[in-house]
Order: structure tokens, then sequence, then C-alpha cells
């Protein structure tokens, strides 16, 4: 029987840990499960945040701070549920963590990366390079701390790696351990993942060279992205003068996502300012079917319209084709004028939009019900919170996620 309160929180990124530690400060205990091997979810992947436009160290590394002061948050990276039974108030949950071979002695040196001879492709950067097979998650990863992937075991870098450690923090004899816990409720904040932009057959992606999406873009505009923040095109290097920026892609289609996903216009937005900061000859163009600034956004959107060199047209690209050296065709149907337009560009980015990760993968337990686009509906047992709610930006995702602790702590009842 829990009696004891505890809160579990299945997602760790802004909207888990925002959840947890709402929680955690009126005293609640928490548990906080993550898949990835560090904390942060999609946010630790943009380069800034809009509307202020600060990287997203300044959100999350407070929140960081605040997790590991307080002794009533105990989190599992690596780890996943795999069943749920009980109900509100006396939930048993099985939960799976996967090795991770680094142990807490880790000093993150960096030794065992300079030893390493295996290259992956970097998932974290969307591919578009690789790294090494044991890897420093991120710049700002929590825990910091190396992880290596499973794909080194057997080989011969594995006792490379091993030997490499001075501090014996190198752990192949982990396997991967169930184990169970008892908790009063849930919540569950697992987010979402890009929509897959391979699925849009008339957009290129995959098949024109120079076609990014915009998680792609965030990466590479990072400092600690693929190409340490030169945006550049990703055929030949050079840099970019003139971009486009597709919206609705994959989004408010039937084929696709039939919803808005309520952020990328203003991502779109925020983009045009990374490279146009990076290259002051730049200029961008957003092509789009309804702009969407929601509130105070709209004051950053008139910003970005105020830069006479990113120009806004209202219309539906209908077609994505190579051109000229690497170029970029755009065929856009102008919905204002009327007529059809094709214009070239040296990179396109693709706005896609969020798919609910729960979209692919149900909760495992537990009375949860789904809206038509697989988010889930609150009044079940287990609580949404952030983006497996809805659509949202961060800051929306804050509110939703500080509206599900309070749920949560009424469900898990007196402690
Ligand atoms: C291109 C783009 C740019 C954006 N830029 C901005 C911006 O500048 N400003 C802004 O306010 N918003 C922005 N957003 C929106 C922002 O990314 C979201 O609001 C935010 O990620 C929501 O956080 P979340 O915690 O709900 O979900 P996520 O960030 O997706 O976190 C969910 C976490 O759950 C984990 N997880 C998933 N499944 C499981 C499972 N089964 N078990 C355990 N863990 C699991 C994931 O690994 C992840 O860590 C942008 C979105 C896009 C698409």
């Amino acid at each position: 029987m829990a009696d004891n309160g505890t809160i579990l929180v299945v997602g760790g990124g802004i909207s888990g840990l925002t959840v947890a530690l709402e929680a955690a400060e009126v005293g609640r205990e928490v548990v906080i499960v993550e898949r990835n091997p560090y904390l942060g979810g999609r946010v630790a992947q943009l380069n800034k945040y809009f509307p202020k436009l600060c990287p997203p160290t300044c959100g999350l590394e407070i929140n960081f701070q605040r997790i590991k002061k307080n002794k009533k948050i105990t989190y599992y990276t690596m780890t996943e549920v795999e069943k749920i039974s009980g109900g509100p108030g006396d939930f048993q949950v099985s939960l799976k963590e996967m090795p991770r071979y680094v142990n807490e002695h880790c000093t993150v040196c960096a030794k065992c990366e300079e030893a390493c001879d295996m290259d992956i492709p970097n998932e974290f950067n969307f591919g578009m390079n690789n790294r090494k097979a044991i890897y420093k998650p991120s710049e700002m990863a929590m825990p910091m701390r190396y992880v290596i992937d499973k794909s080194v075991t057997g080989t011969a870098s594995q006792q490379k790696i091993q030997d490499s450690c001075p501090y014996g923090a190198i752990d192949f004899s982990m396997q991967p351990r169930t184990f169970n816990i008892d908790v009063a409720s849930i919540v569950w904040a697992t987010g979402w993942n890009p929509y897959d932009a391979s699925k849009i057959d008339n957009l290129g992606f995959g098949k024109v060279p120079n076609v990014i999406t915009n998680m792609m873009m965030e990466r590479m505009a990072s400092p600690g992205g693929p190409t340490g923040g030169s945006i550049v095109r990703p055929s030949d290097g050079k840099q970019v003068n003139s971009i486009a920026f597709v919206q609705c892609a994959g989004s408010r289609d039937e084929n696709h996502l039939p919803y808005c996903s309520y952020v990328c216009c203003l991502a779109s937005m925020k983009q045009t300012t990374y490279i146009r900061e990076k290259n002051p000859e730049s200029k961008a163009t957003i092509f789009y079917i309804d702009l969407r600034s929601p509130g105070r956004y709209e004051n950053f959107y008139k910003k970005v319209k105020d830069d006479e060199n990113v120009s806004f047209v209202k219309g539906k690209v209908a077609k994505v084709e190579p051109g000229s050296d690497g170029n970029v065709i755009l065929t856009v149907e102008d919905t204002v004028g009327g007529d059809i337009i094709s214009q070239e560009f040296e990179m396109v980015v693709l706005a896609t939009g969020m798919e609910p990760s729960t979209a692919s993968e149900r909760v495992p337990g537990g009375s949860v019900g789904y809206d038509e686009n697989k988010f889930l509906l609150p009044g079940g047992d287990i609580i949404p919170a952030g983006v497996a709610k809805k659509p949202a930006d961060v800051m929306t995702s804050g509110q939703i996620s500080t509206a599900a602790a309070l749920k949560a702590i009424q469900a898990a009842g007196a402690k």
C-alpha cells in the first residue's frame, strides 16, 4: 500500500521537472523517470528560447540546481515504466533501467572519449554529425556523466575505453535492471517527437539536398551543435545567404498532423534572428498559411517583422525541388495575389510540428484517455502534463505542469 504519498513523474523534460519541483517544494516525495541519459527533454536541444532569446541553460540550469538541492526528489535516467497496476493512492509501478556503463566516479575528464575509436551517429544533433560511442550527452547534461552506447560491448573499443579511465568509472558489468516502486499518483510528461518530415512527399526532405527541419536548425545554430554554431548548407558547408521557412510542414493537414502545434511560427521567427545575427548579408523568407503569435508573442512578431531582410509571404508551398548549385526551388501558391511563385533559395527549413510521444507509445497501464491526435486527456488515473497534454510553448507547459502538480498532490491524498 502506497501510504507514502509519493508522486511518480514520467518524463524529465521541462514539464516533468516543473511538476517534480512544485510537488517536492511543498514537501512531497517525488520520483522522476526519464528515458534519455539526461534530464531536460527537447528544450536541451534548442539554441535559444523565444521570446527572450536566451540559451536553454538559463531555464534548465536553475531547475537542475533546485533538483540537486532537494532531497525529496529522486531521479532515474535511462529508465522507463514497464507496467502500472493499482489506482490513485496505491499504484504499483515496474521500472526498467538500462545500463550506462559509467558509474558515479566519472569526473568528465574526457580521457575515455579520447581513447574511443568508434563513432556513432549523433542522435542529439539529428544525425548531422557523428560522436564517439562514449559521449557526454550534452554540454549542460544532468547528470554530468559520460554514457556508453551499447554497440561498443564486445568490440575492440571496449577494452580501450575500459583502460583509459583513471577513476574506475567504466563498468561493463552493468546490466538492465527491473525494479518496482509504490506511488500514490502518477503524472505523465513524456512530451513530443518532431513530426517525421520524410512522410511529407512534396516538401523534399531526405530527397532534395539542403532541406532541413526546424529542430535541425536549432542544433545547427547551437554552439554545441554539428557545425559549432555556423549556419551552413549540409551539402557543401557554404554559408547561407538566402533561406526559406516553410510553415505548417505537415501541420493542419488531414494526411499528417491535423492540428496546429502552436510554436512553429514563433520558432521560425526566432530562427530568422539566428541567421540574420550570424550573417548580416542574409535574407530570410517565411511562407505561411496563417501566422500565429498569440498574446504577448505579438511583440516578438513585430520585432522580427521590423527587419527589412525578413519577408513574410502568405502562400502555401506546393513543391520543393533541387535547383542549380545545391540551391532549392520552391513553388508557392500566393494566396493573396493568386499567382504561382517559383523562387530559389540556398537552404530551406521545414517548420514541422510536435507529435505527442503517446502517439507511438501508450501508457502501460492505469485508466487513461487519448484525444483524436493521441494527446492525453485529463480525468483518468494518470495525470497529463506539458506537451503530453497539448501542443505548447515552454511557458504554457510550465502552467499546465504546475496545475498537474496540484492535481497529483490531491490525488495522492494526505501523507
Ligand atoms: C522547432 C521548435 C522550437 C521551439 N522553440 C521554443 C522556444 O524557443 N520557446 C518555447 O517556449 N518553446 C519552444 N518550443 C516548444 C518546446 O520545445 C516545448 O514547449 C517543450 O519541449 C515541452 O516540454 P515537455 O517537457 O512537455 O516535453 P519534452 O521536451 O518532449 O520532454 C519530454 C521528456 O520525456 C521523456 N520521455 C518520453 N517518453 C518517455 C517514456 N516513455 N519514459 C520516460 N521518459 C520519456 C523524453 O525523453 C523527454 O526528456 C519549440 C518547439 C519546436 C518544435
